[in-house]
């Protein structure tokens, strides 16, 4: 894929100007939002729920501008901070280039979730607040930061009337761009057809995306869903009976790298090339989890306050209490439901249970939920995929991530244990020649394991 030359932009950075000038309600209305590509489907199916609320959405082209990212980082930042930053400058260079002269810097608002870390991740937003800013002419461009602070509540985003139902619809965006990918996980190593599941879920996508542009604002949920229903209907005449079922592998690690394809160099297909059917943690788990913590924290504060008598920090902590349990309630039984429906018609995997998760990796005394980060969902959710007969289990993440490591240091010694096969895959753009024979030898050894199953 071509990469933007590092020389279509600006050469020099001005003396970094004070962050802080984030996107507020008022500026969302009248902009356009950049929504960045870390899955296609889920960015096509979230930039339409955006529109149905009347917000002006565009999914970003990714990688293309992979060349900027790397040279306006020193290097020391996590690859994903790379790929995104490269993707909202060659887009603002294409747009630069497209309009001349009308183009307004202060139309744009750059879309990018942040996490209060530990990791690095609280800090893309600000780093790449600074980078723009060292372009006298982008510095009127806005980033809208979607917060792990609170659950990714959108506060402060939109008004309060609609930010309710908008996040309704957005999540239930995110839950059926999942069973979309996992559709083509199911469908795509059985297909009668060499290549025929591909453009299927192509179709599929924009025939969500338009589904949720027309009903997300009106909460036609129902609608939404039953477009879902006849597409993994139509999808079973995809897979050929007599193809004999393949071994599993469950894949977790960093959510940018394990679900961007171009980022972890097509990962899914290599597996799938060497004989596996695959299964991807999902976004979902990972919106449970953000929210799971926040009540998790909410408890924890309500503790503190009843020991030290505080009424205000009661009531305070108890409110949070109560919201997060409830959106939690809410993404859970819903994702449910529509998996269970979805299971009806085709046996596509469920997703795993956060609270269960937590038990997992308790029960085994692996590592604890207080710490955080995406290492408690890769440590449990590989010992549930074993407990649930996975054949392998591979680990995705960007080269240096911190809790990928983790993953890789704890679960290392139980999965010799298991006896079952594991690779650590780490990303960093750069094309490592035995990366596919390692990936040939694991299938191997886990084709031995299915097969004595
Ligand atoms: S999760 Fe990993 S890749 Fe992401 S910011 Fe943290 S350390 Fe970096």
């Amino acid at each position: 894929m071509k990469s933007g030359k590092p020389s279509d932009y600006p050469q020099h950075i001005d003396i970094f100007t004070p962050i802080g000038r984030k996107a507020t309600k008022s500026d969302i209305k009248k902009r356009k939002l950049l929504i960045p590509q870390m899955n296609r489907i889920g960015g096509h199916l979230l930039a339409a729920t955006f529109r149905s609320f009347g917000i002006d959405a565009e999914v970003m082209e990714t990688y293309r501008g992979l060349d900027a990212g790397k040279s306006y980082t020193s290097g020391k930042e996590c690859f994903p901070c790379q790929v995104t930053l490269g993707d909202v400058l060659w887009f603002i260079n294409k747009e630069k280039k497209r309009l001349g002269g009308r183009f307004d810097p202060d139309f744009y608002i750059y879309f990018l979730p942040e996490s209060d870390g530990p990791c690095r991740f609280g800090m893309y937003n600000k780093y790449q607040r600074l980078v723009l800013d060292s372009f006298p002419e982008l510095k009127d461009i806005k980033i809208a930061s979607l917060s792990f602070e609170d659950g990714y509540a959108l506060s402060g985003l939109m008004d309060e009337e609609i930010v309710k139902d908008f996040r309704k619809a957005g999540y239930l965006s995110v839950i059926v761009g999942d069973i979309l990918d996992r559709l083509l996980w199911r469908i795509r190593p059985y297909e009668k057809e060499d290549g025929i599941s591909d453009p299927f879920i192509e179709h599929a996508m924009h025939v969500m995306e338009n589904a949720f542009e027309k009903n997300s604002s009106s909460m036609k949920f129902e609608k939404i869903i039953r477009k879902l229903e006849d597409l993994i209907k139509s999808a079973r005449s995809i897979i050929d009976p007599s193809i004999p079922k393949k071994p599993l592998i469950g894949i977790v690690g960093e959510i940018y790298l394990r679900t961007h394809v171009h980022a972890n160099q097509d990962v899914i297909r290599k597996l799938e090339k060497y004989g596996a059917e695959v299964v991807n943690a999902s976004i979902g788990e990972w919106i449970n989890y953000s929210t799971y913590d926040r009540l998790r924290e909410a408890k924890r504060s309500l503790r503190y306050a009843v020991r030290r008598l505080s009424i205000k920090g009661i009531k305070r902590y108890l409110n949070n209490l109560i919201g997060y349990a409830v959106d939690l309630y809410y993404q859970q039984a819903k994702q449910e439901k529509i998996y269970s429906k979805i299971r009806r018609i085709m046996d596509i995997r469920p997703d795993h249970h956060i609270g269960e998760l937590e038990k997992i990796s308790k029960r085994n005394n692996l590592y604890s939920f207080d710490m955080g980060t995406e290492a408690c969902l890769s440590i449990s959710g590989i010992i549930k995929f074993i407990k649930e007969g996975y054949d392998g289990i591979v680990n995705v993440y960007p080269f240096t991530c911190m809790p990928s490591t983790i993953t890789s240091a704890i679960i290392r010694p139980i999965m010799a244990k298991y006896r079952v096969p594991y690779l650590d895959a780490p990303y960093d753009g750069s094309y490592q020649p035995g990366r596919e024979s390692a990936i040939r030898t694991f299938m191997y050894q886990a084709y031995q394991r299915f097969q004595k199953k």
